[in-house]
């Protein structure tokens, strides 16, 4: 019967809300009692780590992301934002346009809206641009090659050295590899303007801790930064930033540095919808939930990814990383199943393989396992695992076509012009969201 129905509703369409879809559609072939439905503003799914290699060129942005639609047939696809949830109705308030909203009705709600660019840290991060989403991505591309253009016509030589200084500021993963891979791209670029020295680009990597990458051990956040200084980036560590303005920065020491392209890599802040949310959050604003990501008192509610603080055996919440998302969501689609059969549900327990980061000009660094990795083969390496975490091998032989081009030819360098869109407008909802005062 059609009404009897169980209607799992999961938000969100990035490694946590795909793969789950793609678990449970594969665990419920042959069952006609379950309805899934994922709904989200993108329609289709970001490979984050691919990010980077969009923005530079290396990829045709479009290969970055894989369309929902064909990736999740036997699931029904909302394209909507999510406006709002009610519990107490089990109904999830969304808008398709600005006057078409749409509630949708759900027996098992999974949330994974995963966050935003934490801009809390340092004053003034709304000044600066961040890296989070595809149009963040385009649109520093874009920002970069038209301060090419104006530089290679600057007279001023102090003005042509603030357009041609490039800071980022936060050195985790993100941040170190968002330089390296930009290190790269000006590279190619200033080749093609006769009036551009290399020598007058100045490459800066702030981090306000101690080390850079403190995701992985210090012996390989230390070869990132050695690597980093002799391709002449100036790397600063132990440097919290002061301000922030649109075209200059302050450091605590009274340095300034002049700028019009600071980008801030500073962690992940939740998505702004979860601060409505009335469950228990963590000191982060993440949802709470229990080993099995089941929301504590609430048992049609799930959480994973970047929204949720998922504790481990030992009560530490996981971090926010893809790996995790991605196996969380396995054990996610199977716990919801079993919680509407009535079978036991299973806690996440998941041991990290490993974390690479790309330092661009074909060196990595990072950790597989116990060993230690650096160079050309962490790089490899780094590459392959994230082609195969593409799924659809449609899209994967894309990848492998761009890499292949740009091995032979170099980084594309054309500015690709978003007609009639504005700065603002380019911005993902959330990111606009988070930018209101009260946000
Ligand atoms: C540049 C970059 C590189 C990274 N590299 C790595 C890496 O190499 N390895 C690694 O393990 N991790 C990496 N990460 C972290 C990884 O991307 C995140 O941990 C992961 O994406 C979290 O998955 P998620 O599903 O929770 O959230 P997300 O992937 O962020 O997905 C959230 C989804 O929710 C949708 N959404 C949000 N708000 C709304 C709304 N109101 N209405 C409708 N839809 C909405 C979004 O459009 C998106 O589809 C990287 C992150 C970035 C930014």
């Amino acid at each position: 019967m059609a009404d009897a129905k169980k209607r799992i509703v999961i938000l969100g369409s990035g490694f946590g809300g795909t793969y789950t879809a793609r678990h449970l559609r594969r665990l419920t072939r042959h069952r006609n009692d379950v309805e899934v439905t994922l709904v989200s503003r993108d329609n289709y799914f970001l490979m984050t780590p691919l990010l980077f290699e969009a923005g530079s060129g290396v990829l045709e942005p479009r290969h970055a992301v894989n369309p929902l639609r064909p990736l999740l047939k036997g699931v029904r696809f909302v394209k909507a934002v999510v406006k709002g949830l009610d519990f107490e109705k089990k109904v999830v308030h969304t808008e398709f346009s600005e006057d078409e909203n749409h509630d949708i009705e759900y027996d098992h709600l999974v949330i994974a809206l995963g966050g935003v660019t934490n801009t809390s840290i340092v004053p003034g991060s709304d000044n600066a641009m961040r890296f989070k989403t595809l149009a963040d991505a385009i649109l520093l591309r874009n920002h970069v090659i038209e301060l090419f253009e104006r530089a290679d016509v600057e007279p001023d030589p102090k003005r042509k050295q603030a357009l041609l200084t490039f800071v980022i500021v936060g050195a985790g993963l993100v941040g170190v590899e968002l330089i390296g891979e930009l290190d790269e791209f000006l590279d190619h670029l200033s080749e093609s303007y006769p009036h551009i020295d290399r020598e007058q680009i100045r490459l800066e990597l702030i981090e306000a801790g101690p080390k850079i990458l403190p995701e992985l051990e210090p012996e390989l956040g230390e070869y990132a930064k050695n690597v980093y200084i002799k391709r002449g980036i100036n790397v600063r560590v132990g440097t919290p930033v002061k301000e922030i303005e649109p075209t200059r920065i302050h450091l605590p020491d009274g340095t300034t540095i002049d700028s019009h392209t600071i980008v801030v890599a500073t962690g992940v802040a939740p998505n702004p919808l979860l601060k409505d949310i009335a469950v228990e959050k963590d000191k982060k604003g993440r949802i709470v939930t229990e080993p099995t990501m089941r929301v504590k008192d609430r048992p049609e509610l799930w959480a994973l990814g970047d929204s949720a603080s998922i504790p481990d055996p030992q009560g530490k919440p996981y971090p926010p990383l893809a790996q995790h998302a991605i196996r969380e969501a396995r054990v996610l689609a199977h716990n919801i199943l079993a919680a509407i059969d009535n079978q036991p549900l299973k806690p996440f327990v998941y041991q990290s393989l490993g974390t690479l980061a790309s330092l661009g000009h074909f060196k990595g660094v990072g950790r597989v396992l116990k060993f230690h990795v650096k160079g050309f083969v962490a790089w490899w390496i780094w590459r392959s695992y994230y082609l195969f975490q593409m799924p659809r091998w449609n899209r994967r032989f894309r990848i492998m076509i761009d890499w292949t081009v740009a091995l032979l030819f170099k980084n594309d360098i054309v500015k690709l012009e978003l007609f009639g869109i504005s700065r603002e407008s380019e911005l993902a909802d959330d990111t606009r969201e988070a930018r209101k005062p009260d946000a």
